[in-house]
């Protein structure tokens, strides 16, 4: 069959590849624990059940205008204003089908063949291949020293000609970093400076723990939005627990949004207006559900913590914000896919190799889930890998003895 050489070459999701694996093993009765994907498991806000609820017995369920609802925009635009200080017209504003569909939209926007796109590693695994489906090369920038944030000269340098834009990710999937401020404003000036879009992946803005914050670059201009290169994206997937829903929106100037309108009408016409109406709901409503999550997440963290403490030979820095840890692994194995693929088959745990976020050594586990899966997840690591933890373990019913080492 032939086929676009540019879709087959993309990669296949390997967070989603990885869902459906376990999915399959608990289906076979496999004791399975999925520390793979990035959900936390609370209740829809009901705020949003009500909202959602209240426009589907309207029956009234038609065409949205594609750029968003204008009752969702207002949510958006007074979540800008407390969120980040900003005020915004409603131009300036695209509600989408999840912050993937933003960010693809965005890259499909700004981008000409061969624009370049700088990318700090380790990134979210889209990202590079949504330049890439939008003819843009990723131009990555990983921090020499081990951590996860990178020296500002280093992202100076990797700037050229071609580069059109910087994604920045803080609070950041995969390593649970938040850079510090200075850098946030360092990149803010170098953008500005140099006419580059600075794309702010800010969908964990608010999961952030003990007293890191992550500030938005909005705070280091004094240009309104109208003529900063700065663009934000965010939505209800994480702070909301909302993933299901699939809304996210854009906030930038208003011929980028324009035109993003244009791409978003001709692909999707619009997003549905139930889901919208969700969204509007959450924003609107009770937003201690948003601190309940970050506080049940940091209580997580600390769990992952202490356990991680106990696994001699794993290095873990610890994660200031979003629900995952990577710790790097390379006292065991260099190649975080075979660890990942010896961590399912051995010990039924799914995790998700370093690789795919450009973070080789390492494997991200995600703390979204419950304490208890947290905890047993990470013992059962530990029996896996590490020589000095004990060699007996119950994985569901079955007593288990290590006899690989
Ligand atoms: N950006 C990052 C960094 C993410 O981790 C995710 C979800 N995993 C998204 C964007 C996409 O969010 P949504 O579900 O709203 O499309």
């Amino acid at each position: 069959m032939k086929l676009s050489k540019l879709a087959s070459d993309i990669a296949e999701s390997p967070t989603f590849a990885l869902n459906e694996e376990a999915r399959l093993l608990r289906e076979r009765g496999e004791a399975v624990i999925n520390l793979g994907i990035g959900e936390p498991k609370n209740k829809t806000p009901i705020a949003a059940v009500l909202a959602s609820g209240a426009k589907l017995t309207s029956g009234d369920v038609k065409y949205a205008p594609p750029d968003g609802l204008p009752s969702m925009k207002k949510a958006v635009i007074r979540y800008t204003e407390e969120n980040y200080n900003r005020l915004v017209a409603p131009e300036n504003v695209i509600i989408t089908n999840g912050a993937k569909q933003s960010l693809y939209n965005i890259f499909y926007s700004i981008l000409n063949p061969q624009d370049e796109v700088i990318v700090i590693a380790p990134y979210w695994v889209s990202y590079t291949e949504m330049i890439r489906m939008c003819l843009g090369i990723p131009v990555i920038v990983t921090p020499e020293d081990g951590t996860f944030t990178p020296r500002f000269e280093d992202i100076e340098r990797a700037v050229t000609s071609s580069t059109r834009a910087i994604i920045v990710n803080s609070p950041n999937n995969p390593s649970g970093a938040v850079y510090p401020p200075e850098l946030i404003e360092k990149i803010v000036n170098m953008c500005e400076r140099k006419g580059i879009f600075m794309i702010c992946d800010d969908i964990y803005h608010k999961l952030t723990f003990d007293r890191n914050v992550a500030p938005p670059a909005y705070s280091f201009t004094n240009k309104d939005v109208e003529n900063s290169h700065i663009i934000v994206v965010n939505g209800v997937a994480k702070l909301y627990g909302m993933t299901g829903f699939r809304i996210g929106w854009v906030v930038a100037p208003r011929e980028l949004i324009k035109v993003m309108t244009n791409v978003l009408a001709q692909t999707t016409s619009c997003v549905s207006p139930i889901a919208q109406a969700a969204a509007e709901g959450a924003l609107n409503g009770l937003q201690s559900v948003v601190e309940a999550l970050r506080l049940h997440i940091q209580n997580n963290r600390d769990v992952v913590l202490q356990e991680m403490r106990t696994f001699n030979g794993a290095r873990l820095i610890e994660p200031k914000g979003t629900f995952y840890a990577l710790p790097d692994l390379r006292a065991f194995n260099g190649n975080s896919v075979e660890v990942s693929k010896f961590l399912l088959k051995k010990a039924m745990v799914v995790t998700v190799p370093g690789k795919e976020f450009g973070m080789e050594g390492h494997i991200r586990i995600s703390f979204a889930g419950s304490v208890k899966e947290i905890t047993e997840g990470i013992a059962r690591i530990k029996w896996a890998l590490d020589p000095t933890s004990p060699n007996e373990i119950y994985i569901g019913d079955k007593k288990m003895i290590r006899d690989w080492m």
